[in-house]
């Protein structure tokens, strides 16, 4: 066999640094990116060494923006008293279409054993800062709810309460529209526990 010339070895080797990419799917990319156009290819490095220059992890709340600050930070109308603390910066998108006006903390990360990371990978320290340095008077922990999730919230929030009185977690319970007969016993179990007082209407 021919050997490969040792620039599509070392694309091989960059691409297959990729989250979810193994040896073969690298090696597909790699040739994918030579049978492309010249134009086409030099578009994609284009694309990715201006996305490098353009977006930046805000030094506040460790989203990526275009500022740093990012612009919820440097944003006087939000409320800086309450942080909603998520793993990851996509998931802030899904929090501000839901309506969300207080600020966010990006742990980049989750504890996991397996993986070797504990709470002090994260960037629990920079949140514990934070709660040390500015008025807050929540920290609501937004880790998605499965195994490793909890775990992470419970570690945070262990770290946090010297240092704020107030840490909560996101409510659990039945997804609107749902079903009561089509649910699990866990989420029926979570929408027991998370019981709260009707309000009347208006
Ligand atoms: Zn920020």
């Amino acid at each position: 066999m021919v050997q490969r010339h040792r620039s599509i070895e070392r694309l091989m080797e960059l691409l297959g640094r990729l989250p979810g990419v193994g040896p073969k799917t690298a090696e597909r990319f790699a040739y994918h990116l030579l049978r492309i156009g010249r134009d086409d290819a030099i578009a994609v490095a284009d694309a990715i060494v201006e996305v490098r220059d353009a977006v930046r992890t805000c030094s506040v709340c460790f989203q990526l923006d275009a500022s740093d600050p990012c612009t919820i930070c440097a944003d006087e109308t939000r409320d800086r008293g309450i942080i909603l603390v998520v793993e990851d910066p996509r998931e802030i998108a899904r929090f501000e279409e839901a309506g969300w006006r207080g600020v966010y903390h990006v742990l980049q990360g989750r504890v996991s054993q397996l993986e070797g990371i504990g709470p002090d990978d994260l960037t629990t320290e920079s949140l514990i800062a934070r709660c040390k340095r500015d008025v807050v008077h929540e920290v609501c922990l937004a880790n998605n709810p499965d195994l490793e999730g909890e775990g992470t919230a419970q570690l945070v929030a262990e770290r946090l309460r010297p240092f704020c009185a107030n840490v909560t977690r996101l409510a659990r319970g039945m997804p609107a529209g749902s079903a009561i007969t089509q649910l699990s016993k866990s989420i029926l179990a979570d929408a027991l526990d998370g019981r709260r007082p009707l309000q009347p209407p208006g």
